[in-house]
């Protein structure tokens, strides 16, 4: 009992120590490239973090993800799981992350691969979404580790790929190889950057679709010769205007979701192409006078928990039927192209009631529990690993993902170091 008392009351100061260790190494993560697509430098940022841990006794599984989207000899798709077994048998904690970043976009003041830390904040492409919660966890570990040499299960750390475009060469990959079955891990930290307070159950479902509308050519100077397909699709959108969009606005959920205005279902139309494909470049003529025989739309529709994806996918069929059944000469096709079921891990699951309690002594308030408009890597964890104790908890601002001059805090890191230190002795000493 007394080490226990002895661990509490260490933690903050273990982790403080850390502090620079900590810099560094959020730094040393954000130098290296990741950029995804294409997958540039997986394999050096796992061997990177494979180095560090296993100096700290952990056993590290390389595993390249062959086979799935995008890997290919000049990318493969590498993943890092390190485990650490206890001096005795008792629950696995695991923390994954994520290890590459998107593309850097315009509109930058920083080197994005710098990892310059200026007034307390380290910038970089990734460094919020999410190197530095994958740093913060590592220093988190090490410091729990240090505290409690002989603490009874196991902790895990991953690195991951391609969670930016779906993770199927990544925890997906891992998860179908049985990495996250719950006889070897019972408890999931994704330090994803949901901010140092707050505790995110799960995100919304998702269905991409493909809609197509189909015409016929003719010359543009006689288009009463042909049919054209994308005015076919202004009667779909009309139809979503006026039907669709109001509908998902009264739908409703009791999911704590954040932004606010994603507490609803929600669609977003991604792309339209009707008639010629954009030009080359550098083609400078005009296009031929053609009516568009093809025109085709992809709709992201996220839905909620109070949802099934039977009736997501009706509701779009319906539309088309209506327009169909009103309009004459109209053909059409949808195809499916991808879903993922709405996920929410129960408030009384031990990692959520673990980790508040972590963010109550830390920060001295209670947590706030949020669900995620859009997804990441649970939905495998999940579905595909059937694990169902797992939460997203990190440091960062979530509206940084992605955003030119990202940055992440450092005493943000610090504090979510803390909890996580905190809970890793909550899960595996209580
Ligand atoms: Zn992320």
């Amino acid at each position: 009992m007394e080490a226990v008392d002895l661990g509490i009351a260490a933690f903050p100061e273990l982790i403080e120590a850390r502090r620079d260790e900590l810099i560094a190494l959020t730094q040393d993560l954000i130098r290296i490239p990741t950029l995804n697509p294409p997958g540039e430098a997986y394999l050096e940022i796992c061997e990177y973090l494979a180095n560090r841990l296993r100096s700290r006794k952990f056993q590290i599984e390389m595993v390249r993800a062959h086979g799935t989207p995008g890997d290919s000899d000049r990318y493969p798709r590498w993943n890092v799981v390190a485990r650490r077994e206890g001096r005795t048998s008792g629950p696995c904690v695991h923390f994954n992350s994520h290890i590459d970043v998107v593309e850097t976009g315009h509109g930058w003041t920083m080197d994005p691969f710098g990892g310059e830390l200026k007034d307390g904040k380290i910038y970089g492409r990734g460094s919020c979404d999410m190197k530095g919660g994958l740093a913060a966890s590592i220093i988190a570990v090490e410091a729990f580790i240090d505290a409690f040499p002989d603490f009874s299960g196991a902790i895990e750390i991953s690195g991951t790929a391609d969670e930016e475009t779906g993770g199927y060469g990544g925890v997906a990959y891992l998860a179908e190889k049985g990495f996250f079955d719950p006889s070897r891990v019972q408890h999931v930290i994704i330090p994803e950057p949901l901010n140092k307070d707050r505790v995110c159950l799960g995100h919304r479902g998702v269905w991409w679709a493909e809609i197509e509308t189909k015409g016929h050519i003719a010359h543009g100077s006689m288009p009463f010769l042909g049919d054209c397909a994308v005015r076919h699709m202004g009667a779909v959108l009309q139809e979503f205007e006026t039907s669709l969009y109001p509908a998902l606005a009264r739908k409703l959920t009791a999911m704590p979701v954040v932004p606010e205005g994603a507490r609803q279902s929600t669609m977003n139309i991604n792309s339209m192409h009707g008639g010629q494909a954009e030009p080359d470049p550098d083609f400078t003529g005009f296009p031929s006078a053609c009516v568009p025989d093809s025109c085709r739309m992809v709709v992201d529709r996220r839905y909620i928990i109070e949802e099934n994806s039977d009736e997501v996918r009706q509701e779009i069929h319906d539309v088309l039927a209506k327009v169909s059944a009103e309009r004459n000469d109209f053909d059409y096709e949808i195809r499916d192209m991808w879903h993922v079921s709405p996920t929410m891990t129960d408030r009384q699951a031990p990692v959520v009631q673990s980790i508040s309690r972590s963010i109550e002594k830390v920060l001295n308030k209670s947590p706030e529990y949020v669900v995620s408009p859009g997804t990441y890597d649970q939905k495998h964890i999940d579905r595909i690993g059937r694990l169902k104790d797992c939460i997203a908890y990190g440091p960062g601002i979530l509206d940084l993902a992605h955003q030119p001059d990202e940055y992440v805090g450092v005493d943000d890191m610090v504090d979510s170091a803390k909890v996580m230190a905190l809970s890793l002795q909550d899960l595996l000493n209580a």
